[in-house]
C-alpha cells in the first residue's frame, strides 16, 4: 500500500516549551503506526533537534523542517540549508508552502532548486501545490496546479520523483475553516496522479503519496483520508492540539 502520512505544520506557533508539551502529549497516546503509515511534525527550526530526539525511536514518526534554502551554502544570512538539516538527522522538509509563496515570493523555479538540494541530502520533500480562490472561481485549478508541478518537478527523473510527497492545498481552504469537499479533494488528487502517470507512468503515479491540506480536523479527517487518492493530510491549525492531531493520525488508511 502507498504511504499514508499525517503531517503537522506548526508554522510560527508555540514556544519551545509548548512544543515539547504538545509532542509529549501526542506521544502519550501511544498510537502504533502500521508499516505504511507515518506521522510527521514540521516544527520551527530551533525545535528540530528536540523533536527529532523525542521521535527517534518511535516507528513511523519523524520531524520535518518547514522550509530550506534554495542555495547550497555560503553568504545567505538567515537561511538554513538542506545539508544542515541532514547534519541533524532531519529526513523531511516542506517545500513551497503557499504561505512561503505568498509572503516570501517563492516561485516554481526556485522551488525546483530546493527540491534538488533536499534530494541530494536524503531529505524527502513534501512539495505543496494548490490554487487560489480566484483561480478556483474560474475553474482553472487543474491547469494551475499542472504548471506548478511542471515547472518545479517534472524535469526530475522517475527515480527521484518516486522519493517525493505531494501536498495538494487549495489556498482558499488553508486556515480559513473552509475545507474542500471530499469530492473536490478527490477530483484534484486524481488529476494530480493522472499528471504523474502521463509524465512518468502509472506505477510511479500510484507510488507517490498525495496529501490534502486545508482545514483538516479530527471531524473531517477520516472522510477525506478514505478517498482513494487522498493519502493523508498536511495539517496546520488542528495540529496544535494533541487530541485533535492524535485523532487525525488515527484517521489514516
Ligand atoms: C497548512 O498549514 O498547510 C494548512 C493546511 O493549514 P490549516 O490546516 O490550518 O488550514
Amino acid at each position: 500500500m502507498r504511504q499514508q502520512i499525517a503531517a503537522a505544520n506548526w508554522k510560527m506557533n508555540l514556544t519551545y516549551q509548548q512544543g515539547e508539551q504538545l509532542l509529549d502529549a501526542i506521544l502519550k497516546e501511544a498510537i502504533e503506526l502500521k508499516e505504511h503509515q507515518k506521522a510527521v511534525f514540521a516544527v520551527p527550526y530551533p525545535y528540530l533537534i528536540m523533536a527529532a530526539q523525542k521521535l527517534k525511536d518511535k516507528k513511523g514518526y519523524a520531524a520535518s523542517a518547514q522550509n530550506c534554502s534554495d542555495q547550497k551554502a555560503g553568504a545567505y544570512t538567515g537561511e538554513v540549508s538542506a545539508e544542515m538539516l541532514k547534519s541533524i538527522n532531519i529526513h523531511y522538509c516542506v517545500v513551497g508552502h503557499s504561505e512561503r509563496r505568498e509572503y516570501f515570493s517563492e516561485r516554481n523555479l526556485s522551488l525546483a532548486g530546493k527540491v534538488t538540494l533536499c534530494l541530494e541530502n536524503g531529505i524527502t520533500p513534501i512539495f505543496c501545490c494548490g490554487e487560489t480562490l480566484s483561480i478556483r472561481e474560474v475553474g482553472a485549478q487543474e491547469g494551475f496546479v499542472e504548471t506548478q508541478l511542471m515547472e518545479s518537478l517534472f524535469h526530475f527523473p522517475e527515480s527521484e520523483i518516486r522519493k517525493m510527497v505531494i501536498a495538494y492545498e487549495p489556498i482558499w481552504a488553508i486556515g480559513t475553516g473552509k475545507t474542500a469537499t471530499v469530492a473536490q479533494a478527490q477530483e484534484m488528487h486524481a488529476h494530480i496522479r493522472k499528471l504523474f502517470a502521463g509524465k512518468y507512468n502509472q506505477a510511479t503515479a500510484e507510488h507517490i503519496p498525495i496529501l490534502y491540506g486545508g482545514s483538516v480536523k479530527a471531524a473531517n479527517a477520516k472522510e477525506l483520508f478514505h478517498s482513494p487518492d487522498v493519502d493523508g493530510g498536511l495539517v496546520g491549525g488542528a495540529s496544535l492540539n494533541a487530541t485533535e492531531f492524535a485523532s487525525i493520525i488515527r484517521s489514516l488508511k
